[in-house]
């Protein structure tokens, strides 16, 4: 348990303990055979637990007839994904590619494009990826300063504060992005009110409005996506990680009524699209009915009621099975406590312990990892 994993990895993670090996539902197994509740699904990936049989299976029929063609040729996984996805927005056309920074730079050249103007309005404690451009407009100065001159332009407003909204309006914005819940930067749902005043500032200025729900999509939150619990939808939505259920893969949706931009030759991805992927998520998309989101929202209220008795635990917040416990101290000696406990759980900048289990988790799991986490705390 206490030895590194070593590796010839670049070691761009810290050091890890664990090796998994094995998954099963909500179950992950590690090389020495011990077994963990997984609290985290990778990092809110496999929403519908590891080995969900729909995904699985389409997966594997897909992997028994094509890899890979490319994009220049047709292919029945990534258009059958795209008008499900088209379905559940209610209207969009969608790029397929192979990441949340992916997702995010697709969006960017989109807006930059559809508009003309290069600026960008996103939020400080925001994160969008790893790429250049996607690193340029994430609000976390520590990622970023080692690495810049990035692309200029970005303009950071203060997570629900209008008037620092305002501040950062200017006539070269040509798109708004936020998270709906901010997922890296200390779990932080964004109100309605100010979800409201980021759709007016784009229409005022003439930009797009994007949502970057890479973390929150696919159900998290308890509907498919966030928007529609706050009462505000934005001409862009990406997507990514809960997305295939663990196999790589990033969306950009386009609604409908700001379509018209991309023509061939302006965006593409040799990867993106790929069938086997394309399946599983499919069956992902198909898998994610009223009756799990019902779940989603039920377990998210029962994990964020149990959170706020436990020692040290200053304020939850979150949005369905998207939680975040804000600790009066540093979080990561108690998701390593936990992880040694036998539950794997997130942290969300320094002092939030963030958990993210898959979407089908039941009471009795929601109970068992409050258990271990007052157990945790109390010491
Ligand atoms: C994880 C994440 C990303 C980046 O996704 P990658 O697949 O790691 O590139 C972007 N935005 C949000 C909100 C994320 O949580």
């Amino acid at each position: 348990m206490k030895t590194v994993v070593e590796s010839a990895l670049l070691p761009t993670y810290p050091p890890t303990r664990v090796e998994f090996v094995d998954g099963d539902g909500m179950w992950l197994t590690d090389s020495a055979g011990r077994r963990y509740l997984d609290f985290a699904s990778g990092i809110a990936v496999v929403g519908l637990g590891h080995r969900h049989p729909a995904p699985l299976a389409a997966a594997h029929a897909q992997l028994d007839r094509i890899w890979h063609a490319s994009n220049l040729f047709a292919s029945e996984p990534a258009p059958a994904l795209a008008a499900k996805l088209s379905a559940k927005f209610g209207g969009a056309q969608v790029f397929l590619c192979n990441s949340g920074a992916e997702a995010n730079e697709a969006a960017l050249k989109y807006a930059r494009k559809a508009t003309g103007k290069p600026g960008v309005i996103a939020l400080e404690q925001s994160f969008h990826g790893r790429t250049t451009g996607s690193l340029a407009v994430t609000g976390q100065p520590a990622k970023r300063e080692a690495f810049e001159p990035l692309l200029p332009g970005p303009r950071f407003a203060v997570p629900n504060d209008v008037a620092s909204l305002h501040a950062a309006a200017s006539d070269d914005v040509g798109l708004v992005l936020v998270e709906p819940v901010l997922g890296e930067g200390g779990v932080i749902p964004l109100t309605p009110e100010f979800l409201e005043a980021c759709a007016a500032l784009a229409q005022e200025l003439g930009a797009l409005l994007a949502f970057d729900e890479v973390q929150t999509g696919v159900g998290r939150t308890g509907s498919f996506f966030a928007f529609e619990q706050l009462g505000v939808k934005p001409q862009l939505v990406t997507l990514a990680k809960g997305l295939a259920n663990g196999l790589p893969i990033g969306a950009l949706l386009v609604a409908d009524d700001a379509t018209g931009t991309f023509v061939p030759g302006d965006h593409g991805s040799t990867f993106g699209g790929n069938p086997v992927v394309c399946a599983a998520a499919g069956a992902v998309v198909d898998t994610i009915d009223d009756e799990l989101l019902a779940n989603v929202r039920t377990q998210g209220a029962r994990l964020a009621d149990g959170l706020r008795s436990l020692n040290g635990v200053t304020e939850v917040r979150g949005a369905g099975l998207l939680v975040g416990a804000v600790l009066d101290g540093p979080a990561q000696p108690v998701a390593d406590a936990a992880l040694d406990a036998g539950l794997v759980c997130l942290t969300s900048g320094p002092n939030v312990l963030r958990l993210a289990p898959p979407l089908v988790v039941g009471a009795a799991e929601v109970d068992s990892a409050l258990e271990t986490l007052t157990e945790v705390t109390s010491r």
